[in-house]
């Protein structure tokens, strides 16, 4: 098992390689369609009119807008740096990361079409990068891979991703999609950009249905949105140009247009009640009270069942520096 994994991680790379080869000898002037703003338009419109009255007003767009971005899901674990096993840690060690790259993102598919709920980048509540962007999913929507490749891993942690997928692009990108509901791929399986990979979920550390997704271009987390514009469901360049120094930047990221998008969705896909399934679910137990034990702290108690301090506080009408009695009942959620 760890050396067939350690063999498919070697031949990946190998190709890696041949197809950057390949990309290199590309001219970034042959090769770039620019996607120009007024096109987006375009297809926004379209979009819209497909509604008939539910062309959204700016007013709502704006509220909803002010709250979009409150609830950050999950304090996700860096599974590149934290969470790789022994046999995983930093598949390009050793490799020269080149300070730019072309990388061809013409033939993709969007994972889900689902609004951002929280963007890429620093998290001060959580004091870490989220090196993703998360997507609304309900639990069992289908999850689709970003471009042709073949899947590196499939994996569970229990105290970040929970089920995810790790796919390895004939483009050179590796995508993660995390909090999954259920593997539809195995290891070593060749996709097609759009094949159906997953469902979605809400396992790991994570308090509510999402899909958290992640581009990397040699270990490097680039933000998705600096390759795809999500609120127009498309890919903002044919040809995306990976720089050392900007790949943490979006491109033409508009807060406004994905609240605007985020509403749009919302009346074509409304929340679904969401109900804890107890056969997909990481946590140890999916009930919904705690009994304190001897030696609990808040911390220990949130961390062991996927929630945070700050959210048992909330629910209890506790604070940090309340005195937790020894048989004493917490909600859980
Ligand atoms: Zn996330």
């Amino acid at each position: 098992m760890l050396l067939s994994q350690n063999n498919s991680i070697k031949s990946s790379i190998a190709i890696a390689f041949i197809v950057a080869a390949g990309i290199f000898s590309l001219s970034a002037e042959e090769t770039t369609t620019i996607r120009l703003p007024g096109q987006h338009l375009q297809q926004h419109g379209d979009l819209l009119a497909n509604q008939g009255n539910t062309a959204i007003q700016l007013d709502n767009a704006t509220k909803y807008l002010e709250g979009l971005f409150s609830d950050e899901e999950e304090p996700e674990f860096d599974i590149y740096t934290e969470g790789w096993d022994s046999q995983m840690v930093n598949c390009y060690s050793g490799v020269t990361v080149p300070q730019t790259a072309n990388i061809d993102v013409s033939k993709y598919a969007i994972p889900h079409p689902g609004y951002i709920t929280s963007p890429y980048g620093y998290r001060r509540r959580w004091r870490r990068m989220h090196k993703g962007v998360d997507l609304k999913v309900n639990v069992g929507d289908t999850i689709r891979a970003a471009f042709d490749g073949r899947v590196r891993l499939t994996k569970f942690e229990r105290r970040g991703y929970g089920y995810y997928v790790v796919l390895r692009h004939t483009n050179d990108l590796e995508t993660v999609y995390g909090h999954l509901s259920k593997f539809l791929v195995e290891p070593d399986q060749y996709v097609k950009a759009g094949d159906p990979i997953a469902l979605g979920g809400n396992t790991g550390r994570s308090t509510g249905p999402h899909l958290h997704f992640e581009t990397r271009y040699m270990g490097y987390a680039i933000n998705p949105c600096a390759i795809f514009d999500f609120a127009n469901q498309t890919t903002h360049t044919d040809i995306y140009t990976f720089d050392k120094a900007t790949y943490q930047k979006p491109r033409n990221f508009s807060p406004k247009a994905n609240a605007e998008y985020a509403a749009k969705y919302r009346i074509e896909n409304p929340p679904k009640p969401y109900v804890r399934d107890r056969s997909t679910n990481s946590n140890s137990s999916s009930s919904t009270v705690y009994r304190v034990k001897k030696g609990d702290t808040l911390g220990k108690i949130a961390s062991r069942n996927g929630t945070t301090v700050a959210r048992l506080c909330r629910l209890n009408g506790i604070t940090t520096n309340t005195r937790l009695q020894i048989n004493q009942k917490l909600k859980l959620r």
